[in-house]
């Protein structure tokens, strides 16, 4: 079944994109509906519940009264749960636009990851989520830069998947955006602020919600530089630049 391009494949894992059936605990939501305007997912947006435990967390995600749900919850020892099946609309995301799209809960599927974002997300369940999103991607043909953290879609609002989440093993996995390496050291800026430049850029990757430009430095930070600090570099320019930038 399996059918990345050779070559996109994480080579340090050892473990096929869509492997063997993963092991999933149906635990069904009452919070879900159809997807608006028939749209079919074409996005994944991960998420940490911020919770102490997946228990408490799968009450929360199918309490009527919480309003809240996600397509998956992945325990830290990588047990699996689905709450709404992946053709509906869970709600997961909330207010925010990703690529000048809003409506975020029509568009994509919703992991939860347990994890109150002080701690660094465990090896099984990372795992579980490698496997997980390889097939969601192939049946849903999704591309690897549609998968994205609530921070990404709400800039200032929410800020999960948080600074220690791995985003750098999905990309050599395939599994999100490949940041393009630097050409160069020296930055070659154009005649364009620095803040121009990466307003810019960030708008072109997707993040077009509208937020001022410190809170989309914060935004772009937690993805791509998670403990920077400071005021806009032009190495916050490194992940989202093309590499004539840099001489
Ligand atoms: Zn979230």
């Amino acid at each position: 079944m399996s059918q990345r391009e050779p070559g996109q494949q994480g080579a340090g894992y050892g473990r096929s994109d869509t492997a063997a059936p993963l092991d999933v605990t149906w635990c069904p939501s009452p919070n879900q509906g159809p997807r608006r305007e028939g749209l079919s997912p074409s996005m994944v947006v991960l998420h940490y519940t911020a919770m102490h435990g997946a228990e408490a967390a799968l009450d929360r995600l199918c309490d009527p009264v919480a309003e809240v749900s996600a397509h998956y919850l992945i325990g830290r020892d990588g047990r699996l749960w689905q709450m709404v099946p992946e053709n509906q609309r869970a709600w997961h995301a909330g207010a925010g636009e990703w690529c000048g799209q809003g409506d975020i809960n029509s568009r994509s599927i919703g992991i939860e990851l347990d994890n109150t974002g002080g701690h660094p997300f465990c090896e099984p369940q990372m795992a579980v989520l490698d496997v997980l999103l390889s097939q969601i991607l192939m049946r849903w043909s999704i591309s690897p830069d549609a998968v994205i953290g609530h921070s990404d879609m709400a800039p200032g609002r929410k800020g999960d998947p948080g600074p220690r989440f791995d985003w750098a093993r999905l990309a050599r996995l395939g599994l999100a955006r490949a940041v393009p390496a630097a050409s160069g050291t020296h930055f070659h800026q154009p005649d364009a602020s620095l803040e121009d430049l990466f307003c810019r850029y960030a708008h072109d990757l997707g993040y077009t919600a509208p937020v001022d430009t410190a809170t989309l430095l914060a935004a772009v930070r937690l993805r791509y530089r998670p403990w920077a600090a400071g005021p806009l570099v032009a190495e916050d320019l490194i992940p989202l630049a093309q590499s004539d930038l840099w001489l």
